[in-house]
């Protein structure tokens, strides 16, 4: 497949995620040297991306595109980075439009689509599930776009107030808000069910940016290298994540693949536990989900695991699709010890509820007055109870800004959490969503109702 069609269809036929058939190899020291002299993210970006989109585009078009695609950020640095003790850094990924770290992928596959539709004047649907953050993140990176409408479910009454109105407030007839009667999962199996539906996914030309759309993975492996080079000099860094459909922290292991030395993943759930029980015992099984302070992790199928596990069991398909089909089945797989000393190699895992959370956010206020948002808190109380085992720095991913979630800030700190400049106003624009139960018919006859005239 080139990459232009896997970036359109998102999702494999036969259900499957993509992968490269094989990782390009970056040169540490060429990257070193372009980030000390370009001081650019976006010139680290393109050259880190170029390798991934042989065949595609022009390099002076996908310079343009990266330039186009940060140019809304409200830092100049794009992932600016903090020290706040010894041995952990904070990369701020949360400066795009959102508020939330899936702009830095999302505003270049908004792009990136707009450039392949152009040359073949196809018009496609975006369709896509949302636990709150992706949603609003596609929205902005798709509205008012000629050649794409785009279709957002999001559990009704399962987002913040914030999330569900950075959504539903946006005032652009290519975008559609579906309020799904039932949680996140629900959601995201609705997407998938229309995808393997061929009939309907081809009359609506539908196309995902789900985090299972490789090109999102792909754009996020630039800042893991961006924060090691800046933070490291490019020496061994671990990286702790605060994960959900596990989409942020695989781009890490890509970067890895690439050439990027990381000693060790931390992958931090809040008391939707499924992936740290899965790294303690190697069994993966989905229990309810629960909802937390951090909702946007609020998940128990996380879809990119998939993809982990096939570089693991060293590219083996059948296996793979072996164990898939057994969670699919039975909500449960397991993996045997010596693949579950594999993982443990590379790979740790932390679970952090409400209470920690919150007190971690008034801690790392308390020392360094700064306040962080309650995914990333939960990551960074990941990363103070590894301390011990560490010698090498710690890089925790923030991951949404902090007035994101202002209840949970308030109740830790005190402190009313301020949206910034662009964002005011929110609160009062008028909403716009449908509300429609769990039913794959429902949906979608709602969507051939506003896609097809
Ligand atoms: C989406 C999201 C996560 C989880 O990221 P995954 O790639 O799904 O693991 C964590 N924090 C925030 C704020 C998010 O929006």
């Amino acid at each position: 497949m080139s990459f232009s069609d896997v970036l359109l269809q998102g999702l494999a036929p036969d259900g499957g995620l993509y992968l490269p058939e094989s990782w390009p190899q970056l040169h540490l020291e060429k990257l070193k040297n372009l980030v000390k002299k370009e001081k650019s993210y976006q010139a680290l970006a393109s050259e880190i991306i170029w390798p991934f989109m042989a065949g595609m585009i022009k390099r002076a078009d996908l310079d343009e595109l990266v330039e186009r695609s940060y140019a809304s950020f409200n830092s100049e640095e794009i992932v600016p980075i903090k020290r706040i003790d010894d041995s952990i850094w904070l990369a701020e990924l949360f400066h795009g439009p959102t508020l939330a770290f899936k702009d830095i992928a999302l505003q270049l596959v908004g792009q990136l689509f707009d450039y392949r539709l152009a040359k073949s004047s196809e018009r496609i649907t975006i369709v896509g599930a949302t636990s709150g953050d992706t949603g609003s993140a596609a929205i902005e990176a798709c509205r008012d776009r000629d050649a794409m409408d785009i279709v957002i479910l999001h559990p009704h009454g399962k987002t913040s107030e914030i999330q569900r109105r950075q959504m539903t407030t946006v005032a652009s007839s290519n975008v559609h808000n579906i309020a799904i009667d039932g949680n996140f999962d629900d959601c995201q199996n609705l997407v998938k069910a229309m995808f393997l539906d061929v009939e309907f996914s081809e009359k609506i030309k539908m196309s995902g940016v789900n985090s299972i759309n490789w090109a999102r993975v792909m754009a996020q492996i630039v800042y893991y290298w961006w924060t090691s080079i800046n933070v490291a000099d490019g020496e061994a860094v671990e990286f702790c994540v605060p994960s959900g459909n596990f989409g942020n922290v695989f781009a890490g292991f890509g970067a890895h693949q690439t050439g990027l030395p990381i000693s060790r993943f931390i992958v931090a759930s809040n008391s939707n536990n499924v992936l740290d029980r899965f790294f303690r015992t190697g069994s993966m099984e989905a229990r309810t989900v629960s909802p937390t302070l951090s909702p946007s992790m609020d998940i128990q199928i996380s879809s990119n695991f998939e993809r982990l596990l096939f570089e693991v069991l060293d590219r083996n398909g059948e296996k793979v699709n072996l164990l898939l089909r057994q969670f699919r089945e039975s909500g449960l797989f397991t993996i045997d010890t010596r693949t579950l000393d594999d993982f443990k190699e590379k790979w740790t895992s932390a679970c952090v509820n409400d209470h920690k959370t919150l007190e971690t956010i008034a801690y790392i206020y308390q020392e360094t007055g700064e306040l962080i948002d309650p995914h990333t808190a939960v990551g960074v109380t990941a990363a103070i109870e590894k301390q011990d085992e560490r010698s090498c720095p710690v890089i925790c991913l923030a991951t949404a800004h902090p007035s994101k979630f202002p209840e949970a800030v308030q109740v830790a700190t005190g402190i009313q959490a301020e949206l910034p400049t662009n964002l005011e106003g929110l609160l009062e624009k008028e909403e716009n969503f449908t509300v429609i139960q769990n039913d794959l018919n429902a949906v979608q006859e709602f969507i051939l109702s506003k896609i097809i005239d």
